[in-house]
């Protein structure tokens, strides 16, 4: 099985989150999750297949520092795509803002990018996602439309990778539902990534949702709303969010965390004597996997790949 666009693992969430006589307990989210190695990938892929859950393999610019090149990186998601034909697998570039990259991401067969102009003026950001939308629909080697594009209208606070906001100024630049109509028809974008509270990496404090907003917005756009700082989100807010029609939600720190005391856990309590990084490196896999699987039933969409496939093939 090839991978498959954002924008078709999306539709039918989407349709449930735009129908208003959907019952909000039968909408659904797809997760997005983060990786730098194959075992964090592969662990993705395997929890996603546990729940029967489409999945969303993501990539921050910092770990595609790490690994070095965008090929590699669509080379083996194609390969783990092949592998597991059974789970509907998404690659994205997330928070990428160098167009050039972001359209080599497009070539290398992405299936979705994001072009993260938020911190530009709003005509800016209009004018760069655009450029990256309409280039990506365009230019896939999966013909039209094999790459779908997201972007970002307000700030996140926290740290990616490349960009640093401050709580504080976050504050100041939640999404601003007036603005969002016309970004999403002139951009022609797929996915719109919204600030109404999380941030990125840790909270000193629980964050505050403001599910007014995710309302407002909501109503005044059709395409797929996409949270991001989805870690140390309580599970009542998640579930809230995706009752109110969210389709995507990203998650990143808190898969490095299970990962990480997974491994330091394995070199604690084997001998001094083993040297199989698989020993080591593979409760971390088996980690991940468990965090994704319970993350498809927070969010809900364990259970879906299978309609999903068959409304593509
Ligand atoms: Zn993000």
């Amino acid at each position: 099985m090839p991978l498959v666009t954002m924008k078709q693992v999306m539709a039918d969430s989407l349709k449930r989150a735009l129908d208003p006589k959907e019952d909000p307990k039968e909408r659904y989210a797809v997760g997005a999750f983060n990786f730098s190695t194959i075992p964090e990938m592969v662990g993705i892929v395997e929890g996603a297949r546990s729940k029967s859950s489409p999945v969303i393999l993501m990539l921050s610019l910092g770990a595609l520092k790490y690994i070095g090149s965008l090929e590699l990186v669509a080379d083996t998601a194609k390969g783990i795509a092949r592998q597991y034909p059974e789970v509907p697998i998404v690659l994205h570039l997330d928070h990428a803002t160098d167009l050039e990259m972001i359209k080599h991401a497009v070539v290398v067969g992405f299936t979705n990018v994001m072009i993260d102009a938020s911190q530009e003026p709003y005509e800016v950001n209009i004018e760069k996602s655009k450029e990256i939308a309409d280039f990506a629909h365009k230019h896939s080697p999966r013909g039209l439309d094999g790459c779908s594009v997201e972007a970002e209208l307000g700030m996140l606070a926290g740290h990616e990778d490349n960009i640093v906001v401050s709580e504080e100024d976050a504050g100041k630049a939640y999404t601003d539902p007036k603005l969002v109509p016309r970004f999403v028809d002139e951009t022609g974008i797929d996915a719109l990534a919204v600030a109404i509270g999380t941030a990125h990496g840790f909270y000193k404090a629980a964050p505050k949702i403001r599910f007014d907003l995710l309302k407002e917005i909501r109503e005044v756009t059709g395409v797929p709303l996409v949270l991001h700082g989805g870690t140390g989100v309580p599970e009542e807010d998640f579930k809230k969010c995706v009752e109110m029609g969210m389709s995507k939600i990203n998650v990143g720190t808190g898969l490095k965390m299970v990962y990480t005391d997974a491994v330091r856990e394995a070199i604690r309590t084997l001998p001094e004597t083993e040297y199989d990084p698989r020993k080591i490196v593979g409760p971390g896999r088996k980690a991940i996997a468990d965090e994704i699987a319970q993350k498809s039933v927070l969010f809900n969409c364990a259970g879906k790949s299978e309609a999903i496939l068959k409304s593509l093939y």
